[in-house]
């Protein structure tokens, strides 16, 4: 048989079709056709594989969920409490058996509104790293619908392949954190005539992703083109966690909120405001916001999460069990230097970390830039070291912060 002639014999498929195809006595199998055989055979439970491998998963409660939470990611109760009973419920779903009723609980996949630097990723990251589950990060805005440039949704999939070391099993029952979703609002006041395809499109083609369907996913990325070959996944049992800062949607809440209670004065609004209004969100609001109906609906837990005030700022930068102090402290051990910092530096952080407005992310960059200063001069640094508010301020001057702030 010449090459090219070779067909599946139970699907059918050209061997220019296929990724693999293996030769038995009497025909040829495809790879897919393989892996369908095989995900009958977990489903039917004559193979131990899918099985063994969810009993090795642990499904931890909810507290102790948010208490593995709580090591690195700090405040945010109400969102920590949201999240870990979502994933509790998600992936008690994953491991029911089929109880043979009509009961089918359905996905509950996240949507996380905060200002930027406000811990959003590290909590979805910090989940997916307590289960042991793969996990990657989209931006949202680099997605465009098919036909347009840019990377296709399903490039979605294809980085989560990746962290899962294509372990197709393993990536489908990840986490994906998509960012920035608020991006891809729909822009315009009136969404009934107002069509634009870079947001709605791309809102419209995620709806699939999210809900849970079996998509054929470039292995590489990129394109897909009509010789590439694909990987299937099923994304039913994935958690996607979407997060967007959603810049002004207040003035949506306030609105609803205005219009909704009867006897509305002046000084509720204050009293809304003072205690933040993003406690208060809901569908609506992301709706007039500019995400579509039916994406809602597929991320029907919505929860906030509240700026960072001094304090919490404070604790981020020495209370994590990672916290970005001792891991310096850490690298000065290995020089063999004993590094102390003042209060006084650290409430210096504090005070510009809030000028420049970046949330926790400011902490960084300012503790870096600091740190680096120092570490330059290594060899010069005596046994035990104290770091100064005097040196901070010096290292920290206004021209470097202005420097750092158009740097992020
Ligand atoms: P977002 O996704 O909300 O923009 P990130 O989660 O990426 O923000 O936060 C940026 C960095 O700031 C994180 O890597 C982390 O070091 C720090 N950070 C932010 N929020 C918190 C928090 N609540 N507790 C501890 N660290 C935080």
């Amino acid at each position: 048989m010449a090459k090219g002639d070779k067909t599946c014999s139970f699907c059918g498929r050209k061997e220019d079709e296929a990724n693999i195809l293996i030769a038995g006595l009497h025909g040829h199998i495809c790879n897919v056709c393989v892996e369908q055989a095989h995900d009958i055979l977990v489903q039917e439970g004559a193979t131990g594989s899918g099985d063994v491998d969810l009993d090795e998963f642990e499904l931890k409660k909810p507290k102790q969920i948010k208490s593995f939470l709580d090591q690195y990611v700090i405040g945010q109760d109400q969102a920590k409490k949201i999240l870990s009973v979502a994933v509790y419920n998600h992936y008690k779903r994953l491991l029911q058996k089929d109880a043979g009723d009509d009961v089918e609980i359905e996905k509950s996949n996240v949507l996380l509104v905060g200002e930027t630097g406000t811990g959003k990723t590290l909590l979805a990251k910090t989940i997916a790293r307590d289960l042991n589950v793969p996990f990657t990060i989209v931006d949202a805005t680099v997605l465009t619908e098919a036909g347009y440039v840019g990377e296709d949704v399903e490039s979605i999939l294809t980085r989560l392949l990746q962290s899962a070391d294509y372990d197709v099993a393993k990536a489908e029952r990840g986490i994906v954190f998509i960012d920035e979703i608020d991006k891809v609002a729909r822009k315009g006041d009136n969404p009934s005539i107002t069509r634009d395809v870079s947001g709605e499109g791309v809102q419209q083609a995620m709806l699939k992703i999210l809900e849970g369907t079996v998509v054929n996913v470039p292995p590489q990325g990129g394109r897909k083109h009509p010789d590439q070959k694909y990987i299937q996944v099923d994304t039913k049992n994935i958690l996607f966690i979407a997060g967007g800062a959603f810049a002004g949607i207040e003035k949506d809440i306030a609105k609803r909120l205005n219009t909704n209670a009867i006897g509305f004065r002046a000084e509720d609004a204050q009293r809304w405001d003072e205690k933040g209004l993003l406690q208060y969100i809901n569908a609506q609001d992301l709706r007039s916001f500019g995400l579509i109906p039916e994406l809602l609906g597929r991320l029907p837990l919505v929860t906030h999460l509240e700026p960072l005030d001094a304090k919490t700022l404070r604790s981020i930068l020495t209370e994590p069990k990672n916290a970005i102090t001792k891991q310096f402290i850490k690298l000065f051990e290995m020089d063999q230097i004993e590094l102390a910092i003042e209060g006084e530096v650290l409430d210096f952080i504090v005070e510009k970390t809030l000028e420049l407005g970046l949330g926790a992310r400011g902490l960084r960059s300012l503790t870096e830039k600091l740190f680096t200063e120092i570490m330059y001069d290594v060899e010069d640094l005596p046994e035990t070291f104290t770091l100064d508010i005097n040196k901070a301020k010096e290292i920290l001057s206004n021209s470097k912060l202005t420097a750092i702030k158009n740097a992020s």
